[in-house]
Formats: structure tokens, C-alpha cells, sequence
């Protein structure tokens, strides 16, 4: 009976349903005002909006069933040790860097939106590097493994990552002063945000969300961004707001003309877990083996995806600007 308790367990707990499941046999209805009353309701919202797409995918017989199983797999396989890191690296950062900020925030409205603004400019840097430097592409490569785009790809994270992108995140928030619990408070509103934009198109066909669009980071933009298309490969890196991305000169708007084509450009086999789990560290240790000098073989660590000892780079800069200059009209629509 253990084991139907523990597997009982284990989907209350990611359903999210365990505090307003409480709130709800209790009785005590007005706890639902209080904040950790609708945090209890705004959690489940991913994952049976996760569930209802999956019907949904039934239905329309667009099920991606490979997409889902290998991303149940990764959340098993994540689902103790990566967690926990992360979570020790948040405390860690906190207690090393904390006496530096020069100023602390407050829990107000207007230091909410200085706090987002430095969140957004940390989630920046980390999913910029994730994509810029081949060792930390190793690690962000698995959520950009799937061919199409559900909820489930929320899941899909190497375990190291989550520890790599709070550490970076946690420091630059906190050595700019936003306190403790204002960044609990951004990490979970991002959180919730940053699973949602994984919507699919069997959910919502058209995400971009109208005038939305031009200042939030939508659905739209972060299908842009799984996009292996030559003039979508790393662009909008933003979560929420799409400031950081027009700053740094990374923003792309979805081109009814040019229909996404998610995935990574590497062959690969989307639905091998440990192709989609370890696919990128076996070629980053392949290309070093290759590489004849030593400056090189440290040179493939820290160089974008693509780069070559050969000279014959096929980074994704290389790509996207033989695609703008091939393509003359396209650059014309862009600007
Ligand atoms: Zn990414
Ligand atoms: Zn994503």
C-alpha cells in the first residue's frame, strides 16, 4: 500500500493541489483571500491546463506523444535532485551577497516593478549564456530538444540547470537589493508566466495577444525563440517583458510567411531520452577529442554552439546573417 501512497502523493504534488485541497477540508474558506491562499489556487493552474491541452491534442489526433513522454521522463528523473540543488544555491547566494547591495527594497508596488525589471535583465544573462557558451548550452539544450511546442515542455530541463540559472539570477537580483522576499515573489510569478508561454497550438492557435505583444514577451515570441528556423535561432531570450531582448538587439517577431520548425539543429532522435538528456555533451566531448590543440579543445568549451577549431563556423550568428543577407525582402519586412 506504500507504493500507491507514494505514487498518490507524488501526483497531488504536481498537480500543485496540496494547500487548497487543505484550505478546501478545513472549511476556512476566507483563507483563499490571503496570499498564500491564491498562491494555493494559481498553482495547479499549469498542470491541468497541461492535462487539458493533452485532451486537447487527442482530440484534434495532434496528440505529440513523443514531446510528452520524453518530458515525463525528464520531470521524473529531475524531479528530487534538481529541485533541492537549486533551492541551496538560492540560500547560498542570498547569504554571500546580500551584505553588498547598497540599498534594500520594500514589499511595494514600485520596487515590484524595479525588482522584475533586474529579474528580467538576470533571466537575460543566464539564457543568453545558455545559448552562447557550449558547456551551458549542454545544459539548456534538453528543454529545446522537442518537435512541437505543449506545456509539457515547462518539464523539460537538464538538472544542473536550474541550479546554473538561479545562481546567476539569485546573485544579480540581490547585489542590486532587491530583499529576499520580493524575489521569492518575482520567482514565482515568473515561474508561473515562464510555464505558460509553452502554451501549444492546440491550446491557443494565435498567441500573440495584440497590442500585448509589444511589450510583454507572449506565447508567440517564446515559440519564436524553441525555433530552429535560420531567422528565429536565438532570439527572445526575455520572459516576461520583452525589454532586454529590444535592448540587446535579440527581439523577433513570429512571420505568418515563415512557419515555426521547433527543435535544435543537431540530428538527433527527440523521443531517446538520453539523446534529448546527454546528446550535447557527448558532441561537445567528441569535437574536443577532434580538436588538435589544447587552446582549442578549451576554446569548444566556452565558444557558441557551431564554432569549429577548422575555421568553418556554423554558429547561429553565422547562419542568421547569411539567411538575412540571401534573403534581401526579409530584411526589408524585419525593419
Ligand atoms: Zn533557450
Ligand atoms: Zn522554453
Amino acid at each position: 500500500m506504500e507504493i500507491i501512497d507514494t505514487i498518490y502523493n507524488e501526483i497531488i504534488g504536481f498537480l500543485g493541489i496540496s494547500k487548497a485541497w487543505e484550505i478546501l477540508q478545513e472549511g476556512n474558506y476566507s483563507a483563499f483571500k490571503t496570499f498564500d491562499g491564491i498562491v494555493s489556487l494559481i498553482y495547479p493552474i499549469i498542470p491541468l491546463l497541461l492535462i487539458l491541452e493533452f485532451i486537447l491534442g487527442l482530440i484534434y489526433k495532434k496528440p505529440d506523444t513523443k514531446v510528452y513522454k520524453v518530458n515525463f521522463l525528464i520531470y521524473l528523473f529531475n524531479r528530487f535532485v534538481g529541485r533541492f540543488i537549486a533551492i541551496a544555491m538560492v540560500t547560498l547566494c542570498i547569504g554571500l551577497f546580500q551584505k553588498y547591495a547598497p540599498f534594500q527594497t520594500k514589499m511595494t508596488w514600485y520596487w515590484f516593478i524595479y525588482g522584475y525589471i533586474i529579474w528580467e535583465f538576470a533571466h537575460f544573462l543566464y539564457h543568453y549564456w545558455g545559448h552562447k557558451v557550449r558547456l551551458l548550452w549542454c545544459l539548456h539544450s534538453t528543454h529545446h530538444a522537442a518537435e512541437n511546442m505543449n506545456l509539457s515542455v515547462t518539464y523539460a530541463h537538464f538538472f544542473l540547470e536550474a541550479p546554473y540559472a538561479d545562481t546567476i539570477r539569485t546573485t544579480v537580483c540581490i547585489l542590486l537589493g532587491v530583499q529576499p522576499e520580493l524575489l521569492f515573489l518575482i520567482m514565482f510569478v515568473d515561474g508561473t508566466y515562464g510555464a505558460f508561454i509553452h502554451v501549444g497550438e492546440n491550446m491557443i492557435k494565435d498567441a500573440r495577444f495584440g497590442p500585448l505583444n509589444n511589450f510583454m514577451l507572449t506565447p508567440s515570441h517564446h515559440r519564436v525563440h524553441h525555433a530552429k528556423n535560420p531567422l528565429y535561432m536565438d532570439t527572445n531570450f526575455c520572459n516576461l517583458l520583452n525589454i532586454w531582448d529590444r535592448v540587446f538587439g535579440t527581439y523577433q517577431e513570429e512571420k505568418e510567411e515563415i512557419k515555426i520548425e521547433y527543435g535544435i539543429t543537431r540530428e538527433m532522435d527527440s523521443g531517446n531520452f538520453l539523446n534529448v538528456y546527454f546528446g550535447e555533451f557527448i558532441a561537445l566531448f567528441k569535437d574536443i577529442m577532434k580538436a588538435p590543440r589544447i587552446k582549442d579543445k578549451l576554446l569548444y568549451i566556452v565558444m557558441p554552439p557551431g564554432w569549429s577549431h577548422t575555421g568553418n563556423h556554423k554558429t547561429s550568428k553565422v547562419i542568421r546573417t547569411a539567411f538575412l543577407n540571401k534573403n534581401y525582402n526579409v530584411v526589408e519586412q524585419i525593419k
